[in-house]
């Protein structure tokens, strides 16, 4: 894509920002009915307030939300801004795979991957709860994408020892912490969550996405005034996971030219 010509170019952004624009809208639907017991395949999205079943115009993301003033048609109750801000965000993601890794394999893999983010950040923002199952979709995603890396052996070695690393670490880490503290310091949840990074990253990029989930999770921590109460620490992780994903290579290559 980067080679191709300036209006091509920016016609497959456009396209790709529309694509993750409307993912992100599914996301969050999914994501609220998943923490609201509704089920996620199930049934048309509808107002949360009065009910009334959306028609296509009112399904385009942002555009709708704007021209609806952020108001429902039929009973005006304001609809958060979390909708069009979803919608923002995955578009931006989409774009940023399909920058770094151009039309490939590798930008379908990462938009899956981030598109799991995504979701589990929402719940574990609402419930303080990651769940297991879109994590296994994204291990087990990892691994039929492995095929299409240009070195799939040393992608599965690599991830093994970045999984093994990142979650075998992070529980010792967490079972002296319980001790020191005497009570959960860490939920199981984020050990998988980093294990399930530790595929994707690798050892030395895993630890990068270590300290960037540490610096993220404080800075997330003191911005929402969470000093006492427990804090989700899933949606740091998910964050500090895409700067990993779109330059942890360069950084660590950067990093090992210094000695
Ligand atoms: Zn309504």
């Amino acid at each position: 894509m980067l080679h191709s010509s300036l209006p091509i170019a920016l016609y497959i952004l456009g396209v790709t920002a529309l694509l993750g624009a409307c993912l992100g809208s599914f996301l969050h639907c999914a994501a609220w009915r998943h923490t609201h017991g509704e089920q996620v395949w199930r049934g048309r999205s509808h107002c949360p307030a009065c009910g009334h079943t959306l028609g296509a115009a009112e399904l385009v993301p942002v555009l709708s939300w704007l021209a609806l003033g952020g108001k429902c048609r039929w009973c005006k109750a304001p609809i958060s801004a979390k909708y069009p801000a979803a919608e923002g965000v995955c578009a931006l993601v989409a774009v940023s795979v399909v920058v770094r890794w151009d039309v490939s394999w590798q930008a379908a893999e990462y938009l899956v991957l981030g598109c799991i983010l995504f979701f589990l950040s929402l719940v574990d923002l609402e419930t303080m709860e990651l769940p297991g199952a879109p994590m296994a979709a994204a291990a087990v995603s990892w691994l039929l994408f492995l095929p299409a890396h240009p070195q799939p052996w040393e992608r599965l070695a690599g991830g093994l020892a970045g999984g093994l690393a990142l979650g075998g670490g992070m529980l010792a880490v967490a079972l002296m912490a319980d001790r020191v503290l005497g009570r959960e310091s860490m939920g199981g949840g984020d050990i998988k969550l980093l294990a399930l990074l530790g595929l994707y990253f690798g050892p030395a990029q895993g630890l990068l996405l270590l300290i960037l989930s540490c610096v993220v999770g404080l800075a997330l921590a003191f911005a929402m005034g969470a000093k006492d109460r427990p804090f989700p620490f899933g949606p740091a992780i998910a964050l500090a996971a895409w700067p990993v994903a779109l330059f942890g290579e360069q950084a660590v290559g950067w990093y090992l030219n210094l000695f």
